[in-house]
């Protein structure tokens, strides 16, 4: 049914958080949160989600404070 779209829906655990990444059917990921990267290994996917993940951690702490 949904087959159109071009890709198949993947869990992936980064450091036990669950992330769902769509695996293209050339073989494939596409990072969940940017959307923009892509992988052709789930490790490489992992690694680069945990980037983000660390990210959004750095921007909790350099939150600007005045
Ligand atoms: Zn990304």
């Amino acid at each position: 049914m949904s087959e159109d779209l071009g890709g198949e829906d993947v869990v992936i655990d980064c450091c036990g958080s669950l992330f769902i990444a769509k695996k293209h059917p050339s073989g494939y990921y596409i990072c969940p949160l940017c959307g923009r990267a892509v992988f052709f290994s789930e490790r490489d996917l992992i690694l680069h989600i945990g980037a983000h993940a660390k990210d959004r951690l750095k921007a909790l702490h350099k939150a600007p404070r005045r």
